[in-house]
């Protein structure tokens, strides 16, 4: 079995190393926040004290990390996996965008490291159970050579051979879910100031032709219950929405609709904070509305 290396052991990443650890593997784990790192150990990783340490020891290194100039740093910098003397692949599990996964990919060609471009959707709940859906691009030999690591943490999806189609396809995802949680948001509030009750508003709305993922998942755990814990970072969700649609106004692809999900996110970050949950954009309705969207007061099960 081939010895795996994971850098980042953030929300995602953490969970993601237990479903390798489960499966048999030996993974090797760095972060720049050392505990992250101890935790990892507890639960059978090995410490690694540096992202060439892990690639000196690991010969595919996976990487979930929160930016795209981060992963462009930890991939090709000065220390970087690519001067790691055993690692012969890097799998990208993080949300960097299509350009810069094609700019890593093209200062990887022609040498040592081939590089799976594997961005995932499914949230701390997809990483923890395994089911995450996973999106691949890379060249079909070098998928089915990855394909039995990826398959420990969700479902497949060969959405192409080059670098940075499954970061495309990634972004496309995500500003449907933002956009979710935004007209979702307004459509709440408007119903519980009208008087509705809110768990009988997703109850309904979940079975008709207004069912999208914020209701169906968002709301009922994280905002009726005024957790605010569904694990997604407004920062990391401004991030992913703004690459979007930088990527669409650089294909002439306008986004109307997806450019007031920007702004949405964009206050929601000012306001609450980049470490805040996204789901917290629902606030910013509530408060101009003057109405709050409270239900259950735990999660259910
Ligand atoms: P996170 O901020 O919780 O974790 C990122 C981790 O990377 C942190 O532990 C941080 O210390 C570490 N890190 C940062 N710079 C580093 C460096 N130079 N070297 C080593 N470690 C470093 O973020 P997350 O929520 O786990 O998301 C990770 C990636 O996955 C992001 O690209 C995000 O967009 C994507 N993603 C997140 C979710 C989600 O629901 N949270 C879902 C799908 C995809």
């Amino acid at each position: 079995m081939a010895e795996l290396g994971f850098i980042g052991l953030g929300k995602m990443g953490s969970p993601m190393v237990v479903r390798l650890l489960a499966a048999g593997h030996t993974v090797h784990v760095f972060d720049r926040v050392e505990q992250a790192v101890a935790i990892a150990v507890q639960r059978g990783a090995k410490a690694a004290d540096s992202v060439k340490a892990v690639a000196d020891a690991a010969d595919i290194v996976l990487c979930s990390l929160p930016s795209p100039a981060i992963l462009q740093q930890v991939v090709t910098g000065l220390g970087g996996i690519a001067e790691g003397t055993r690692a012969t692949t890097v799998i990208d599990l993080s949300t960097t965008g299509p350009r810069t996964t094609m700019a890593v990919a093209a200062t990887l060609a022609g040498g040592r490291l081939g590089y799976v471009d594997c961005p995932v959707s499914g949230g701390v709940p997809g990483a923890e159970k395994g089911t995450l859906a996973m999106m691949v691009s890379c060249p079909r030999p070098l998928y089915e050579a990855v394909a039995p690591v990826l398959a420990t943490m969700g479902k497949l999806f060969h959405v192409g051979e080059q670098p940075g189609q499954a970061q495309t396809l990634k972004l496309a995802n995500n500003l449907l879910s933002a956009a979710a949680m935004a007209v979702s948001s307004e459509a709440m509030a408007m119903g519980v100031k009208a008087g509705l009750d809110p768990q009988m508003m997703i109850d309904v709305i979940n079975v008709s032709s207004g069912s999208n993922t914020a209701i169906r998942d968002k709301f009922p755990r994280a905002v009726l219950t005024r957790s605010f814990d569904y694990g997604f970072s407004t920062g990391l969700c401004f991030k992913d929405v703004r690459l979007c649609l930088d990527e669409a106004e650089a294909m002439g692809v306008p986004m109307v609709v997806g450019s007031a999900v920007r702004q949405m996110l964009s206050m929601t970050n000012s306001v609450y904070g980049p470490d805040s949950d996204f789901t917290e954009m629902v606030k910013l309705v509530e408060g101009w509305a003057d109405v709050v969207v409270a239900g259950r007061t735990s999660h259910p099960t």
